[in-house]
């Protein structure tokens, strides 16, 4: 989609710090973390969020999320624990309107989130 910033970061029309990338998927440093380690991970799909989501986006979503757990070793922050989040719609807390999955580490998480 044209006007997605995700959609951009994903064919390099804005930069972003890329951690992982293959034909399905990019993972990269979120702008604002929240977290020592916070990256996202978005398909290259344009799929608004989870409710858009499909039988078809099945073994994309498997991908994404083996490969959160992937990342999370790059990282180096596997051992210690991590938390993977998905925010959906406005009172999931969602604010970019392109699928993605925070890979969230490096410090306590606390339970629940707000
Ligand atoms: P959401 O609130 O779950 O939709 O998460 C959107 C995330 O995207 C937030 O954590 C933002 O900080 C992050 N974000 C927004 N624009 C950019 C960008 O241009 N580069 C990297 N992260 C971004």
């Amino acid at each position: 989609m044209s006007d997605c910033i995700f959609c951009k970061i994903a064919a390099k029309e804005i930069p972003a710090k890329i951690v992982y990338e293959d034909d399905c998927i990019v993972a990269f440093h979120d702008i604002q973390p929240v977290a020592p380690t916070h990256v996202l991970v978005i398909p290259k799909e344009h799929i608004p969020s989870m409710e858009q989501a499909t039988e078809h986006h099945k073994e994309l979503i498997g991908h994404i999320h083996l490969s959160i757990r992937n990342i999370a070793e790059q990282l180096g922050i596997h051992e210690d624990g991590y938390r993977i989040v998905n925010n959906c719609g406005e009172q999931g807390g969602q604010t970019v309107y392109h699928l993605h999955f925070h890979l969230l580490g490096g410090r306590q998480m606390q339970w629940p989130p707000g």
